[in-house]
């Protein structure tokens, strides 16, 4: 039995998951989706995703045409067709199909899509020694153009970073924002430990909310490692005694190194490794069944 994929309400196999060429999802980047993961048969901070895609959603006007419950009940469906204890999961809502033209009113009626898989975003390796990533030219949107807290389908910017950054032979990059100072990675937000304190940029600089960061937030706090929203320029990043990116797929990975200079002694940091085992140790316990 193959992977069943959830579209518009029906369960279909993976390779009759189709829509058309007409939805402004494919033409214009125009709808929203998140990134879930489950864990041992729990989905983690489901409720927390599931308000984010509907800010999204309500941030560019797209009604979703379901409830936040019937939405919910689609996702531990689609999770419990396929089998899947560990899972990651796509969750799409495009504008739906339209016409050539980009005025959204066009289009009759969002498109809703499921999909859950398997997902190992950086090698095993990275997770263990650190992984060494670089500033990139492209600078992150900014809010007032598009804000990044909209989890939109449109990542170009972000995937031009990554271009750049996988052009350089780095594994992910590092985005400032307009003015110069640092916002967020290109799929992860960033931190760092200095003088046993955590810092991370306040999402105004231009970072997208992330809910991995909210529990890294509760962790430090729960272990009584003061957590501060700071700005930050490259030469705080360099300074650091510790770096590590936090993202849904990507968990939580050490950094250690940024730009060609060594973070802290070049190890994976003590409190950086202690807030992964204890956001491990969480994701075991905390979440929904399907
Ligand atoms: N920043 C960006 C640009 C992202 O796309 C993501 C999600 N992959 C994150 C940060 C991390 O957010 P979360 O912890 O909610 O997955």
């Amino acid at each position: 039995m193959g992977l069943k994929v959830y579209v518009d309400g029906k369960l279909v196999s993976k390779d009759d998951a189709k829509i058309s060429v007409f939805d402004h999802g494919l033409l214009y980047g125009d709808g929203v989706f998140e990134g879930i993961r489950t864990y041992d048969g729990l989905i983690f901070k489901l409720k927390k995703h599931i308000d984010r895609l509907y800010q999204s959603a309500h941030s560019i006007m797209l009604e979703i045409p379901m409830s936040k419950k019937g939405l919910i009940e689609a996702v531990k469906q689609t999770l419990r067709a396929n089998r899947l204890k560990n899972a990651y999961i796509r969750l799409i809502v495009t504008r739906g199909v339209g016409d050539l033209g980009l005025d959204p009113r066009r289009c009759q009626k969002p498109s809703i899509i499921i999909i859950t898989d398997k997902i190992a975003l950086y090698s095993e390796k990275f997770y263990k020694q650190g992984m060494e990533i670089i500033t990139v030219p492209t600078r992150r949107n900014i809010p007032e153009a598009l804000n990044p807290q909209i989890k939109s389908l449109n990542y170009l910017n972000n995937i031009l970073a990554k271009i750049e950054a996988v052009n350089a032979g780095a594994e992910e990059a590092i985005m400032l924002n307009s003015e110069g100072y640092v916002a967020e990675c290109t799929g992860d937000n960033l931190f760092i430990v200095k003088r046993a304190t955590l810092l991370t940029p306040p999402v105004y600089l231009g970072s997208l909310r992330g809910i991995t960061r909210d529990v890294i937030f509760d962790l430090a706090k729960a272990i009584k490692i003061p957590v501060r929203e700071e700005v930050l320029t490259r030469h705080d990043l360099f300074n650091a005694d510790e770096c590590f990116l936090t993202g849904t797929a990507a968990e939580a990975i050490p950094v250690v190194k940024i730009d060609g200079r060594k973070i802290g002694d070049g190890k994976p940091g003590k409190i950086t490794l202690k807030l992964i085992r204890k956001f491990h140790r969480l994701t075991k316990v905390n979440g929904e069944r399907y």
